[in-house]
């Protein structure tokens, strides 16, 4: 007997008649309770079927989860949810309240060990004296055609040639690397498709971003109380189960490979390690980057309600290629130049590897499109969610992107179905 049998008997018990229909024989099941399962549940849901989530751990919302330790609410690692893309239109469109604060552009980039303005708009480059006036024509250029730019015809090729045919000084490739690594997360321009690269930085620096009050917990919370969603948490399946449709929303696609007995061709993970800070005293800076250091700072609480009244939540993070080792000095040592000494944390959490994203689209696999498609599973009625699936968005937006679109075809497989029987 499976997992999935086991369960439904356990929690058919207990409900009533119409949930034990939807617990016991459901038309979809979904494995996974992060951000993907849950948006993918509750859009059948909204389709009148019956969807239950089976989530192997005792809280729901995967790397959306939020803790709150002394007051403060902690993301697993700084969440920044881009405005104008797939997440946000999905999660609205499913009545997700998406409330919080953008972040403004203005900040500080650290060059050579320095402070400096980071030129993020026009005003700021030419006030900057973190490049030099020719680089910054190069950066400036750069920067005004990438709105223009169509993100799909850069598929095929690294971050790193992007880079290289668009500027020449090093300082303004530094400059671009670290813009880079702030909207994707991922410090491997050797394999990274340019496509996740232009297609986030259009959204970072064109509708800029959200940070989440009371954190990404906020969505995860409102996801699992839709209507018609039955969750089950505590308990994993480790068995493909037997159902009209199967979603497998289950993080990176480990758990989808030995749930189907196959192995998906994707891209390797971006990892970062993180230090979560409640601060005493506001940054003097609220954000800044490291220009030809890997390392990011930002004061979350300065928009988004996250800390208590007087206090200041700020979440600092080292972005990690593959062999790269954590440095939780270093990490702290950065947050010195927005001006946070030790004496101003109040509470901290080290989270020293984490994986922002479980499979970075590569241009040797023709980059966003290149990935695994959510119907790619050989099997006609189970779909895959995740942030590694689909061709659309990156990081969550993948995720709710795909989400959904496995959602949909769950639903024309049931129809299908309907129409045999
Ligand atoms: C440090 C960090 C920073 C990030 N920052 C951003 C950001 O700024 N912007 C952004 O858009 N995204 C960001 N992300 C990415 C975002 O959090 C993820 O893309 C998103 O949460 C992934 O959701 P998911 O549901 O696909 O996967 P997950 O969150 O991994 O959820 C999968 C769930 O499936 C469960 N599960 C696994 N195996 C089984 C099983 N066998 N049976 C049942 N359940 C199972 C897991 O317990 C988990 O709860 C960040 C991630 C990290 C780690």
């Amino acid at each position: 007997m499976s997992q999935l049998s086991a369960d439904n008997r356990r929690v058919g018990m207990s409900t009533s008649p119409t949930s034990n229909k939807a617990l016991t024989n459901p038309d979809v099941v979904v494995i996974g309770g992060g951000l993907a399962g849950l948006t993918a549940a509750a859009v059948v849901a909204r389709a009148g079927k019956t969807v239950v989530v089976h989530e192997k751990r005792s809280t729901l919302g995967g790397d959306a989860r939020s803790v709150n330790k002394s007051g403060f609410t902690f993301n697993q690692g700084p969440h920044a949810l881009y405005r104008g893309g797939p997440a946000e239109r999905i999660l609205t469109e499913i009545g997700v309240n998406i409330r919080g604060g953008q972040p403004r552009t203005k900040g500080g980039l650290v060059v050579d060990g320095r402070l400096e303005i980071a030129p993020a708009g026009p005003t700021s480059l030419l006030r900057t004296r973190a490049l030099s006036l020719r680089e910054k024509v190069e950066v400036g250029k750069l920067l005004t055609r990438l709105p223009k730019l169509r993100a799909a015809e850069f598929g095929d090729l690294t971050v790193n040639d992007w880079i290289a045919d668009a500027v020449t000084s090093e300082r303004a490739a530094h400059m671009m690397h670290s813009l880079v690594r702030l909207s994707t997360y991922a410090k491997q321009p050797d394999l990274l498709s340019a496509d996740v690269a232009i297609t986030q930085m259009q959204s970072a620096l064109g509708e800029g971003v959200f940070y989440l009050d009371n954190g990404w917990q906020s969505l995860v919370d409102q996801l699992a109380v839709q209507p018609g969603v039955h969750v089950v948490p505590g308990e994993g399946i480790d068995i493909l189960p037997e159902a009209p449709a199967v979603i497998i929303a289950a993080g990176g696609p480990k758990v989808a490979e030995q749930l189907l007995g196959t192995t998906f061709d994707v891209g390797p993970p971006a990892h970062a390690s993180c230090l979560d800070l409640g601060l005493s005293r506001r940054p003097g800076v609220d954000f800044i980057i490291g220009c030809d250091t890997p390392f990011y700072f930002s004061n979350h609480s300065a928009v988004a309600k996250l800390a208590p009244a007087g206090e200041f939540h700020a979440a600092a993070i080292q972005y990690l290629a593959m062999g790269d080792d954590p440095d939780a000095d270093a990490i702290m040592a950065f947050a010195g130049h927005a001006g946070v000494g030790h004496d101003d944390v109040v509470v901290s959490r080290r989270l020293h590897r984490m994986t922002p994203s479980s499979a970075i689209p590569t241009s040797s696999r023709g980059g966003m499109a290149g990935r695994p498609p959510v119907n790619g599973t050989g099997h006609h009625n189970v779909f895959l969610a995740g942030d590694w699936v689909g061709p659309t968005g990156h990081l969550a937006d993948a995720a709710i992107a795909s989400a959904e679109a496995a959602a949909n075809d769950a639903l024309a497989a049931l129809e299908r179905r309907a129409a045999r029987t």
